[in-house]
C-alpha cells in the first residue's frame, strides 16, 4: 500500500490550501477530490461570481477560483486523486485512507471535506429547473446579483441562517420574506429580534414554498399556509434556502468527535480533532463562518499543525 506524510481529504479551499502549503514544505501530499460526492472545488462550483475573495477586485466566478487553487498546489506537486475516500481507518498508524479505487497508508490526515446546503424538493427548485436562476442556497454568496436587486426575496428556514441571510439581502431587496414552517422562530434571541424589528423583513409563519415558477428566473412563488391550506401566489425574485448545512463527515463513522450535527470538533484555536495527527479544515468543522476565505485560512492552518505534528514525532 502507498504511504505518504500527509493524505488530505476533500477539494475546496480549505482542502487545495492545505495541499499547497503542505507542498512547499515537502510533504509530497496525496489530495483526494471527490468524485460522486460532487465536483472537485466543492460548494463554489456551484456558485457563480464570487465578490468576497480577496484579491480580486472584480470578482471571480467559483469555479475559476477553484481551478486556480487546484493548478497552484499541482504546481508544488500535489498528487491529486479525483475519486472519493469511503471510510478512514484511525484505530491504528499509520491511518489508512480508502478510496474507491486506491488504498493509502499516511501519517498525518488532513479534513476538508465539506458541507452540503440543505435544500427542499420544492417544484420548479431543482437543478434543471430554477436552481442558481433565483434559486439558491447562500444569500452571502449570490445575495448581491443583479436579478435580486430591488425585488421580493424569499428566505426558507426559522434559525439563525435563515435571519442573517434575510438581514444580508434587505441590502439589495426591496422586501424579504421569511418563510418558517412553526409559528415560533429557531433563531437565537437576538437575532429574532432582529428579523421581527426589521421594517424590510416579514416572516411567513406556518407556511411553506410549493412552487417555484418563471421564465429565464424566477418570478414567482406559491406560498401555503401549513394551518388553513390556503395558497397564495406571489411575485418573488429569489428563492434562499436556510434550512441547515449538513457537514460531510458520514464516511468517518464516529471515529473523531463530532458535535451534535455531525461538525468535527476541534481544539479551539487550532485544527487538531480528537485524533492526535489529524487534522480538521473547512467548513466540515466551521458551522459558524462558512466562507471561503476563512476555510482556505483554516486550510493553512491545518497544512502548518501538521507539519508541526510530524516534525515533534521525528517524521522528515
Ligand atoms: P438550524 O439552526 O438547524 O435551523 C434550520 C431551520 O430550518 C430551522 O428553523 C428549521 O425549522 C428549518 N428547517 C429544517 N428543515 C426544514 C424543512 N425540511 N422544511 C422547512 N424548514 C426546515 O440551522 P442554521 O440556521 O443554519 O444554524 C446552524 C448553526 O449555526 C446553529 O447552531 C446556529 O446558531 C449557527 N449559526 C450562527 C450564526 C450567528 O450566530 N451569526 C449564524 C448562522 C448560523 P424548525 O425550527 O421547525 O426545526
Amino acid at each position: 500500500m502507498e504511504h505518504r506524510k500527509v493524505v488530505i481529504i476533500g477539494s475546496g479551499p480549505a482542502g487545495y490550501t492545505a495541499a499547497l502549503y503542505s507542498a512547499r514544505a515537502n510533504l509530497n501530499p496525496i489530495l483526494y477530490e471527490g468524485f460522486f460526492s460532487g465536483p472537485a472545488g466543492g460548494q463554489l462550483m456551484t456558485t457563480t461570481e464570487v465578490e468576497n475573495y480577496p484579491g480580486f477586485p472584480h470578482g471571480i466566478t467559483g469555479p475559476a477560483l477553484m481551478d486556480a487553487c487546484r493548478a497552484q498546489c499541482e504546481r508544488f506537486g500535489t498528487h491529486l486523486l479525483r475519486e472519493d475516500v469511503e471510510s478512514v481507518d484511525l484505530s491504528k498508524k499509520p491511518y489508512v485512507v480508502n478510496g474507491k479505487k486506491t488504498h493509502v497508508t499516511c501519517d498525518a490526515l488532513i479534513i476538508a471535506t465539506g458541507a452540503t446546503a440543505k435544500r427542499l424538493k420544492i417544484p420548479g427548485a431543482g437543478e434543471d429547473e430554477f436552481w442558481q436562476k433565483g434559486v439558491t442556497a447562500c444569500a452571502v454568496c449570490d445575495g448581491a446579483m443583479p436579478i435580486f436587486r430591488g425585488q421580493e426575496l424569499y428566505v426558507i428556514g426559522g434559525g439563525d441562517s435563515a435571519v442573517e441571510e434575510a438581514t444580508f439581502l434587505t441590502k439589495y431587496g426591496s422586501r424579504v420574506y421569511i418563510v418558517h414552517r412553526r409559528d415560533e422562530l429557531r433563531a437565537s434571541k437576538i437575532m429574532a429580534q432582529r428579523a421581527l424589528s426589521h421594517p424590510k423583513i416579514e416572516i411567513l409563519w406556518d407556511s411553506a414554498i410549493t412552487l417555484v415558477e418563471g421564465d429565464k428566473v424566477v418570478r414567482s412563488v406559491t406560498v401555503q399556509n401549513l394551518k388553513t391550506g390556503q395558497n397564495s401566489k406571489r411575485n418573488a425574485a429569489g428563492v434562499f434556502f436556510a434550512i441547515g448545512h449538513k457537514p460531510n463527515t458520514d464516511f468517518l463513522s464516529g471515529q473523531l468527535k463530532m458535535n451534535e450535527q455531525g461538525y468535527l470538533v476541534v481544539k479551539a484555536g487550532t485544527t487538531y480533532t480528537s485524533v492526535e495527527g489529524v487534522f480538521a479544515a473547512g467548513d466540515v468543522q466551521d458551522p459558524v463562518y462558512r466562507q471561503a476565505i476563512t476555510a482556505a485560512g483554516s486550510g493553512c492552518m491545518a497544512a502548518i499543525d501538521a507539519e508541526r505534528w510530524l516534525a515533534a514525532h521525528g517524521i522528515h
